[in-house]
């Protein structure tokens, strides 16, 4: 008999991927989405796997309906990715990501207990949830200091997870994830704003790009190596918490020389401030400037995560690095755009 895993957020990059995992691994898998005018398996699609996959409608808001779905799917094993995923909007939309975010995991966490408190349950949580981060390396001892609604719901998230493994003895895990990115990343993350941007730059598709900070410095990986990571959780014998991560931290600053390095462009900066511009040192064209409006309340300046409990427990380590990342990125953006 196939294993079943019902994965939550299937349209987002991580629920593509990990669908694509499990499905290598012989799973029976069922996707939950959100109903929309416009249905968008654009991920799924692109990896070819939607037609492999049981897909329903799933709401993190509607434990009717998260109730109904876990009864009638049966899995072995619940992945819960499905967020209000984006720190920028969070500052927006505070209480949505609150509902869907934060109080979705006990929605979910809820239909598992009455139905079948055997079924194995992950928790996406984030290393937005050190935030203003209180030492360095953060690893899954180091003290919580979320500084988002973001970070906020997902630290919500965690602990109810931890409340569910403790009361009820569910085999319930957290990852701790740091950034990880692919090309099938939303196209408002960061990351993938300037390798679309850059490559779009250089294809004579557009003149330049706005930013916000430059020097926040985060601990990026990419996705692929990452559900691998969450699915190996899934496999220990015991639930608990996991940090994965590089281990490497490089500002925003860094990825777009990178990037720029990539299609043989060198990027000078002036000025300071909102009045810093990036140029290409050879033509001396604008490419980089700073909008304000990208600003956040409360940033979160600098992280960088040690996954030393992941590769000894787990045997789980990070394959692509930084530079490797950008790379990959900017080479599918170049033929999204050509
Ligand atoms: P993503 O691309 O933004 O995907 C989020 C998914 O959640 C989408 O499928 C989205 O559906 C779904 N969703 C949103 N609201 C929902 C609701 N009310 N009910 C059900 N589903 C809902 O995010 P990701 O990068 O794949 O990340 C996966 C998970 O890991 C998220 O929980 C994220 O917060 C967490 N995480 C990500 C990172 C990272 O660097 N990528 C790091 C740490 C933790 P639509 O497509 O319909 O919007």
């Amino acid at each position: 008999m196939k294993k079943i895993a019902f994965i939550t957020g299937i349209t987002g990059q991580d629920g593509a991927y990990l669908a694509e995992f499990l499905l290598n691994k012989e799973y029976a898998v069922v996707g939950g989405f959100r109903r929309l005018s416009t249905p968008n398996f654009s991920r799924l699609d692109e990896l070819g796997i939607t037609n492999r996959i049981r897909l329903v409608e799933t709401d993190l808001l509607d434990t009717s309906n998260l109730t109904r779905i876990i009864m009638e799917v049966r899995p072995q094993e619940v992945y819960n990715l499905g967020a209000q995923s984006f720190v920028a909007h969070s500052f927006k939309n505070p209480i949505l990501t609150g509902n869907v975010t934060g109080i979705g995991v006990t929605n979910l966490l809820e239909a598992i207990r009455i139905v079948d408190p055997g079924i194995r349950f992950y928790q996406a949580s984030t290393s937005e949830l050190f935030g203003q981060a209180r030492e360095f390396p953060q690893n899954e001892n180091t003290p919580f200091y979320p500084r988002s609604p973001y970070g906020v719901a997902k630290l919500y998230g965690h602990w109810i997870t931890i409340n569910y493994r403790e009361s009820y003895n569910i085999f319930a895990s957290t990852g701790i994830l740091f950034n990880h990115e692919s090309p099938l990343r939303g196209i408002e993350f960061v990351t993938r704003k300037i390798t679309d941007a850059v490559a779009r730059i250089q294809l004579g598709k557009l003149d330049h790009f706005e930013i916000g900070t430059l020097d926040v410095k985060r601990d990026w990986g990419y996705a692929k190596d990452f559900v691998e990571g969450m699915w190996l959780m899934m496999q220990h014998d015991v639930p608990d918490n996991f940090v994965l991560a590089t281990n490497e931290s490089h500002s925003v600053r860094e990825w777009i020389e990178v990037c720029f390095n990539y299609v043989g462009k060198r990027i000078v900066w002036e000025g300071i401030g909102i009045k810093e511009l990036g140029k290409d040192e050879e033509t001396g064209k604008v490419v980089v400037k700073i909008n304000p409006e990208f600003y956040r309340p409360a940033e979160v300046e600098s992280l960088i995560g040690d996954y030393s409990k992941a590769k000894r427990e787990l045997g789980w380590e990070p394959n692509v690095r930084y530079k490797e990342l950008a790379e990959l990125m900017l080479r599918a953006d170049l033929e999204k755009q050509k």
